[in-house]
């Protein structure tokens, strides 16, 4: 690893006897710690901790923590991701004792405000998915994917084609999750190609689908940020064929009081309120991948859900569910956060978010289309894609943009993804960003592209202010360095 700073140590900056505590007199009688401790287990050796004042203890982790990069420290357009700014208020909410402090096992006439909120964050998520009733016990999009997949292979068990329709198709631009899912799910998959336009092939997609087909899982708008407008043949064609249409929702930042899943044909959504629903998210947790079904699936929705009687609210477990995705009932502390987003923005509000999404990364791809090549050039939803060739012919590639981009005090955008579009920088705004924000980007990425130009060394050296230079990505992820060692 390159380091481009020095990260101390707190062994390195420790001074011997110095402090940063003050115990009280010691008001019991002193005793030797062999009473205590067994003299085998005493350590030989005084252990070496570090030595500090108080302050010194702050300053260092404060500024171990300024290293970090988040959304709450500036621009984020990591497409796919949803990376909006997250309301403080919904932390505040999600902290209040009464969600906070209730424990998962409380009689369930303890926990009836615990019990409504769920139950009403289910009856949302169906009224913007355009479908029955949902469960909120994934815990992430993946999970939610995969709690899906079993629902419809369970559907086709009811009805005995459960060994004859073992096919799942998905597209040539789907999330990896989707392919990664279905085969979890015991399903075997079928690529269906992207036409010109980048939307599902739909004369391929006749082919391939028949009597083994047990679904179609579909982003849409899809991962290249276009909305997919042959969509209602296309549920047409699976329909028929005597498949289920999934929806993956994890990014739903277009649509939101727009259009719904459920009016294109979907029967089963994942949403991420992890993305969409304001809910923070990046270091892997924790998340919640809820499902949303149509009113013929809710009998194998996972359980318990929430139901509500005269007496109050109830956990009960659908008739055929397929049980358990998770221990208990998902992440309540992610579904409280969502709750308030939904509750602070209503119906009018949250169009908005989608409508400003969608405005806002419409205006980054007209602008940045000068500088970098526009594979679809068409209106786009919340996220699109360029791809780096023309910055390739002078030696640069799409990583050392993104890298670039890291110099520049920008997060880097999702590169190299969806798979069919070479040299791919995917790009989503979200509608939490001004105008200001959004101009100083399209700056940056002009001068990085004339940079790619007359100074490509620049480019490829990049990034030269992070505290780490370049890492071997994938020896970083597989065999990380959690903990250094003093000198
Ligand atoms: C993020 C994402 C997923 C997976 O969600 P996780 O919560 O990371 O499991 C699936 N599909 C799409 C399109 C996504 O953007």
């Amino acid at each position: 690893m390159e380091f481009n700073q020095q990260i101390p140590l707190l062994l390195d900056i420790s001074t011997p006897d110095r402090t940063g505590y003050t115990l009280p007199e010691l008001d019991v009688p002193e005793v030797e710690l062999t009473e205590l401790v067994p003299e085998s287990l005493l350590r030989e050796t005084e252990p070496q901790l570090p030595e500090l004042s108080e302050v010194e203890v702050v300053r260092y982790f404060t500024n171990l923590s300024r290293r970090n990069y988040g959304v709450d420290v500036g621009f984020y357009p990591l497409g796919s991701c949803t990376m909006k700014y997250n309301p403080r208020m919904n932390e505040d909410i999600a902290a209040l004792p009464g969600f906070s402090r209730i424990h998962p096992y409380q009689p369930e006439h303890t926990v009836q405000g615990a019990l409504r909120l769920m139950y009403e964050l289910d009856q949302y998520l169906a009224e913007i998915a355009g479908l029955a009733k949902s469960s909120l016990q994934p815990a992430a999009g993946a999970q939610g994917e995969y709690a899906g997949l079993l629902i419809i292979k369970a559907y086709h068990e009811a009805r005995g084609e459960g060994e004859q329709r073992a096919e799942i198709i998905v597209p040539d631009s789907a999330h990896g999750t989707n392919p990664a899912s279905a085969m979890m799910a015991g399903f075997t998959i079928k690529t269906v190609p992207s036409d010109e336009r980048g939307g599902v092939n739909v004369a391929a997609l006749k082919e391939l689908v028949g009597p083994q087909t047990a679904g179609l899982m579909l982003t849409n708008p899809s991962t290249l940020g276009l909305f997919e407008d042959n969509i209602v043949e296309i549920a047409e064609i699976v329909h028929d064929a005597g498949g289920l249409l999934y929806y993956d929702g994890a990014n739903a930042n277009a649509i939101l009081g727009i259009t719904r899943p459920g009016d294109m044909g979907f029967d089963v959504v994942h949403f991420n309120l992890h993305k969409t629903f304001s809910t923070p998210h990046g270091g892997g947790g924790p998340g919640a991948g809820p499902i949303v079904v149509s009113e013929e699936l809710v009998q194998f929705l996972p359980g318990p859900v929430v139901e509500k009687a005269e007496e109050g609210y109830y956990l009960a477990f659908p008739e055929k569910s397929i049980g358990r995705v998770k221990s208990f009932y998902g992440n309540f502390g992610v579904l409280v956060k969502a709750y308030a987003y939904i509750r602070h923005l209503g119906a009018e509000g949250l169009r908005q978010v989608s409508e400003n999404a969608v405005l806002n990364a419409n205006y980054l791809m007209h602008h940045l289309k000068n500088a970098y090549h526009l594979p679809y050039d068409r209106t786009c939803m919340h996220e699109f894609v360029l791809s780096g060739k023309w910055q390739k012919e002078f030696g640069v590639s799409t990583l050392d943009i993104a890298k670039r981009l890291l110099d520049y005090g920008i997060h880097a955008p999702t590169i190299y993804f969806p798979l069919i579009v070479e040299e791919a920088i995917m790009i989503e705004p979200t509608e939490t960003e001004s105008k200001a924000t959004l101009d100083r980007f399209i700056q940056i990425m002009f001068t990085i592209a004339e940079e790619a130009k007359d100074n490509p060394e620049a480019v490829k050296a990049a990034p030269t202010t992070t505290p780490v230079g370049r890492l071997n990505e994938t020896q970083a992820a597989r065999n990380p360095i959690l903990r250094r060692q003093a000198k």
